[in-house]
């Protein structure tokens, strides 16, 4: 038997019971949260990871005093009851100690996920699925899209769909715009149409996917196909593992048409300011050069994780006579061909532009200011194999909920444990680039790229060539600070001299609350505060703890104001959870919001 399948043992059996025990006095509990003993229920370092459904946030609590007091605070508005076991048993995380289970609050239904220690609840998943009355018309509940009977002056979807373009945004106001329609404005915005919210999408690129077209030619994505799956809509089962740029850009067009998605091209947003009388937005837009209003209630900032690009302010960098860019504008690199290339930076936009222009025969150079994680593809592929998401039987948003039962704070022995595994599966590869001069790390503590990208969305490289060609010296490294860039080079700290004919600055973005100050005001992204990152008080991401990730997805300091960003499976995972908060605020259902 494999570990997400095969017969319910005896154990199995044993250990479902020993949960629905817990499940039932932890309902008892909940109904008398001030005079229960919460030390019965509950190891002293517990874990309480919160999705909406007891919180209405995205909260992990840390230690039964926290578990405790969100109890007391939340239980008599929440209500939630109806524990059952889950009734199936090839679910997986199900063995001595683990199991799943469904409940009710009294708005919405809901999945958990209990890991008993000794008796007592060790950590503890609870997360919103759907809001009572506020289902998802699919399967069963599929509208029939016509009425089988003759009609004069029959309207028909088509006639449905030109009206609706033709209102949205003018006589109608969306009740929710979303900024941003790459992957995460499209998947939020496809299940607020499933759940009835006025919508639109606005992007200052033409079409949908231009965000990924945009991008340079010999772009792959790193991850699987299988971790990149759309709600509703997920890839042809034989779509290839590594999916190129182009066709990802071409599915986000695709699904922005089949999700019926309110979508505006050329438009871009100016400015939005809140007014708390009418609790509405005033947003200024510009859609194809001429400036508009939208009056949205909620304003959702899908932007991608970065503000501006970051652009090093270099002495001289005003005299140099080749060209100059940042890796975001970076496009084509067949016009570099035997020319002088420096590349500031070394992590993964960095590295893939070396391979693209080296691919072009230019000659290359990267320079590296500080030491980077690098896992290879190849080896990761290995690891993602064992991943639920990776077997066919677990659907996507199962195998979401299936890693999100594991909280933060707790992956810091996994991660840890994946780096020294992958330390010594590559021993040589990461031997040879040492030995090339790279500059290696594996993480602030040893926690490796997962966590960076958690922590501060970047700072590693997922090796899909490069390593190779810097290497074997094909790609030339550099290191340093730059001291100032003449005409025609790069001249390093220690006086280093790198002639150039193109320089890009592979030098990462601006954090995204300032444009948060930009779009809005200084004063409502210094109240916001920073989006992304734990909290962990490592390099790009400081302290307090949070154990998860700051403003995203969830209520923010600001009213109206919500982020939905993050990689292909963070889009589809908390875009439900986002959907959820705001179809909740457009009826009216109470949402008391803890922590
Ligand atoms: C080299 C590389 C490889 C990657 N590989 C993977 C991978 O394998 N798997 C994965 O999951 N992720 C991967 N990612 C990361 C991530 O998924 C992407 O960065 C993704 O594009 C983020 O999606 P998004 O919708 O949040 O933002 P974006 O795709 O950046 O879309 C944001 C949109 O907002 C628009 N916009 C911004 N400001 C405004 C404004 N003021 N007005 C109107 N429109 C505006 C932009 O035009 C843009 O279209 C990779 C990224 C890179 C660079």
């Amino acid at each position: 038997m494999n570990e997400w399948g095969g017969e319910k043992t005896t154990t199995q059996r044993e250990l479902q019971s020993a949960i629905a025990t817990w499940l039932e006095r932890f309902g008892q509990a909940l109904a008398e949260p001030d005079a229960a003993e919460w030390s019965d229920l509950f190891v002293e370092d517990c874990f309480w990871r919160d999705f909406l459904a007891f919180s209405w946030n995205i909260v992990t609590l840390e230690g039964r005093e926290a578990v405790a007091a969100m109890a007391r605070e939340q239980a008599a508005a929440i209500g939630a009851g109806s524990f059952k076991l889950e009734d199936d048993a090839s679910l997986p995380l199900i063995d001595e100690t683990r199991g799943w289970f469904t409940f009710t609050t009294r708005t919405a239904r809901c999945r958990g996920h209990l890991q008993l220690e000794g008796g007592k609840a060790g950590v503890l998943l609870t997360s919103m699925l759907e809001l009572i009355g506020h289902e998802e018309p699919t399967g069963d509940r599929r509208p029939a899209g016509v009425e089988h009977k003759a009609s004069r002056g029959r309207r028909t979807w088509a006639d449905d769909t030109a009206a609706r373009k033709r209102v949205l945004g003018h006589e109608e106001q969306p009740y929710c715009l979303i900024v941003g329609g790459g992957q995460n404005g499209l998947q939020l915005a496809a299940r607020l149409k499933l759940l009835s919210v006025p919508t639109l999408v606005i992007d200052a690129l033409e079409k949908p996917g231009d965000c990924w077209r945009q991008r340079y030619p010999s772009l792959y994505l790193h991850d699987p196909i299988f971790l990149d799956h759309f709600p509703y809509l997920p890839f042809p089962d034989h779509w290839p593992l590594y999916t190129h740029k182009d066709k990802m850009a071409d599915w986000l067009e695709i699904y922005a048409k089949a999700m019926e998605i309110d979508f505006w091209g050329n438009t871009r947003c100016t400015a939005a300011e809140y007014d708390p009388q009418t609790e509405e937005w005033t947003v200024a837009i510009v859609r194809d050069g001429r400036d508009m209003v939208l009056r949205p209630k909620q304003f959702v900032l899908a932007t991608g994780l970065s503000g501006a690009k970051n652009m090093p302010r270099i002495e001289g960098a005003e005299t140099f006579s080749g060209e100059l860019y940042h890796s975001a504008d970076h496009r084509n690199s067949a016009q570099f061909a035997g020319r002088n290339c420096v590349i500031v930076g070394s992590n993964n936009s960095a590295h893939d532009i070396c391979v693209d222009l080296w691919e072009a025969g230019a000659e290359v150079t990267m320079i590296q200011r500080s030491p980077t994680i690098v896992v290879r593809a190849e080896t990761m592929r290995g690891f993602s194999k064992h991943l639920p998401y990776a077997d066919p039987s677990i659907p996507s948003e199962f195998a979401d909920l299936i890693s999100a039962a594991v909280p933060f704070k707790l992956r810091y022995q996994s991660e840890t444990d994946m780096t020294e595994a992958l330390k010594e599966i590559d021993a040589e590869f990461y031997g040879k680039l040492e030995q090339a001069g790279f500059m290696l790390s594996h993480g602030a503590d040893g926690t490796g790229f997962l966590m960076a990208y958690h922590r501060r969305a970047g700072g590693y490289y997922i090796d899909v060539g490069a390593s190779d060609l810097i290497a074997g010296g094909e790609v030339r490294l550099a290191q340093g600070h730059i001291a100032r860039i003449t005409s025609n080079a790069v001249i390093l700290a220690d006086g280093t001299e790198l002639p150039a004919d193109l320089i890009v600055y592979a030098t990462g973005y601006r954090p995204i609350d300032e444009l948060v100050g930009q779009l809005i005001s200084p004063e409502v992204q210094a109240k916001v505060g920073p989006c992304w990152g734990l909290g962990s008080d490592t390099d790009g991401d400081p302290g307090p703890w949070e154990g998860e990730l700051r403003n995203m997805w969830k209520p923010t300091a600001q009213k109206g104001l919500w982020f939905q960003g993050g990689n292909l499976m963070q889009a589809r995972f908390h875009s439900r959870h986002l959907a959820l908060q705001l179809k909740a605020r457009m009826e009216n259902i109470e949402t008391p919001v803890y922590g």
